[in-house]
């Protein structure tokens, strides 16, 4: 018998179906059994090669040996009083290049949001951002690396495995952890396709949002994709001078430009884009910042919603409750559809980027107790 070349990329966690069949005829197996790995990872959730039990002994055997199904570790788990599970995640090295160009060990976080009819899981797409948004705790982290496909969906799979006896029938899924999902384009949308696959993870496209700070280029080409998640854009200022002044990215991409890719952007029938507006207490939340928001989604199939700022150890206000009602109703009044959203898990460091910033710098933020992985 002649001896068979070794798997290149071990990793199956992260493979299309094509990969799959591409390495199951490497293997010396018809196409097929890689549709049924794809199958039985992705659709099935085995995330073990010995619970593949659609494939025959002797390729489970050759898979335990050769390859790996290689899930993020959970390293704490924050238990919140709603039911929120926010996880610290640490991936392995063999990610994508980062800082140094090289391929590292990082930490990221992942939530589990349980509601009464579904879930909500918010996963990170890059290991600490670039985008410096002033009002972000990640940003404090710079960017430590990209994610892979396989890293990506595996903090899906995980937090879908740790409530395992408590799922509901729907899951949304948003891109609006760690990183800016289209800075790590290739890797997000090959995840996306897997997610949003009927035959893969079969999440439906009205269940999944991307959330970006604005990059013009990713959402020129996330419009031409043909399976691709709801869009959302994260505004969060109502002027080009306040833009600049949490989120340098504005410089590159004002909101001129931004709003103008954003009525290019090719909305499906049943699609609305989604402006995310963080409250910023005293600084972007005044009636005039309303009244200005008001005109400049004005002419879009958009909705609004409104994140009233979390505290964390950064220089900015709680907004009022009075403020942010009467800010909700000029938007409504004007015809705006929009939404009060609150963090979910306030009490577990609620803040994007509070754990990863407590995992890295631990003396940086008031510990808690975890709840315990
Ligand atoms: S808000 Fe998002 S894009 Fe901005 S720095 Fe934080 S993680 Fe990056």
């Amino acid at each position: 018998m002649t001896a068979r070349a070794p798997i290149q990329d071990p990793n199956l966690l992260g493979k299309s179906a094509e990969e799959l069949r591409t390495l199951a005829q490497a293997l010396g197996e018809p196409a097929y059994r890689g549709s049924q790995i794809y199958h039985a990872l992705y659709a099935e959730r085995r995330v073990e090669v010995a619970q593949m039990t659609s494939l025959p002994a002797a390729l489970r055997e050759r898979l335990l040996a050769e390859s790996a199904i290689a899930l993020p570790r959970i390293r704490k788990t924050y238990r919140s009083a709603d039911g929120t599970a926010r996880y610290v995640l640490a991936l392995d090295r063999g990610g994508a290049e980062g800082r140094e160009g090289s391929r590292g060990s990082a930490t990221i976080e992942t939530v589990f949001m349980p509601e009464e009819r579904r879930q909500t899981i918010c996963v990170s797409t890059q290991a600490g951002c670039a985008v410096d948004c002033h009002f972000c705790l990640t940003a404090t982290l710079g960017l430590i690396r990209n994610l892979t496909a396989g890293e990506i969906l595996g903090q899906i799979i995980v937090a879908l495995e740790n409530n395992r006896d408590t799922l509901k029938p729907q899951t949304n899924v948003v891109l609006m952890g760690q990183g800016e999902p289209l800075l790590n384009y290739d890797a997000v949308m090959t995840a996306m396709r897997i997610l949003l696959d009927p035959n893969g993870m079969g999440v439906s496209p009205r269940h999944v949002t991307l959330s970006t700070s604005g990059i013009i280029p990713g959402i020129e080409r996330l419009a031409k994709e043909k399976v691709r998640p709801k869009l959302a854009v994260s505004l969060n200022a109502s002027s080009d001078a306040q833009r600049d002044e949490i989120m340098p990215i504005n410089r590159k991409y004002p909101i001129a430009k931004l709003l103008e890719a954003c009525r290019e952007y090719p909305l499906r029938p049943w699609e609305k884009l989604t402006f995310e507006y963080v409250l910023l207490g005293g600084f972007n939340d005044a009636p005039e910042d309303a009244r200005r928001v008001a005109r400049l989604v004005s002419n879009l199939r958009a909705k609004v919603n409104l994140i009233p700022w979390n505290p964390g150890d950064l220089p900015y206000q709680k907004p009022d409750a009075a403020r942010i009602e009467a800010f909700r109703r000029i938007l409504s009044e004007k015809g705006v559809p929009v939404f009060v959203r609150y963090s979910r898990g306030q009490d577990v460091l609620g803040a994007c980027g509070q754990l990863a910033l407590l995992e890295s710098a631990p003396g940086s933020l008031t510990q808690i107790s975890p709840a315990g992985a």
